[in-house]
């Protein structure tokens, strides 16, 4: 029963991103799972939406770290987060940060008592994320903070310790259901 339930979700989470590719069929699972998992292909996906071979090609050929692993199902929550984490971020065209915000970022994750190795039970989007065995992801939400920091649209869910107003990147501090 609950296999089915992922299983269903899974599926919309295809046709979702079908949609925004201008596909009539959902996409290959493990399209979507790669897309989520690495925001390049994402974002190669994106901008080739309009020339059907091109787009064709990279769904053909998702990239090699994708079919190095066993696809399992995420947890619901997990998808959830992650699916609408990159609706948000494709209805901005897939907008990413400077160099300089991503450092920042980045850099703040690094000492951020936030920081978590992900638990051997969790699935296969940190698996393909390359984020398996070492401090890698964001215990406040769940995301992969390499990942994270380089979208235009994500933002840190943790309160800055000292400055009122921030979060943790020393940007503007916005509730979410994350919090
Ligand atoms: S996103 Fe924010 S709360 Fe999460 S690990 Fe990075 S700095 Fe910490």
């Amino acid at each position: 029963m609950k296999e089915n339930i992922n299983e269903n979700r899974l599926k919309e989470q295809c046709i979702e991103m079908a949609a925004i590719l201008g596909l009539d069929v959902p996409v290959p699972e493990k399209v979507l799972l790669t897309a989520l998992a690495d925001p390049n292909y994402a974002h190669h996906l994106l901008v080739v939406r309009n020339e059907t071979e091109y787009l064709n090609y990279l769904l053909m050929h998702p990239p090699a770290v994708a079919e190095q692993v066993a696809i399992d199902i995420p947890t619901p929550t997990l998808l959830k987060r992650a699916a609408q984490s990159l609706l948000k971020w494709a209805g901005t065209g897939f907008s990413t940060v400077s160099n300089e915000t991503y450092e920042r970022r980045v850099n703040a994750c690094k000492t951020c008592p936030n920081l978590r190795v992900p638990s051997s039970d969790q699935n296969a989007l940190y698996s393909i994320s390359g984020a398996m065995n070492h401090k890698s992801v964001c215990s406040k939400c769940g995301c992969v903070v390499k990942v994270k920091a380089r979208r235009g649209t994500d933002t840190c869910p943790d309160k800055h310790p000292f400055k009122v107003g921030e979060n943790r990147w020393e940007e503007e501090y916005l509730e979410t259901e994350n919090n």
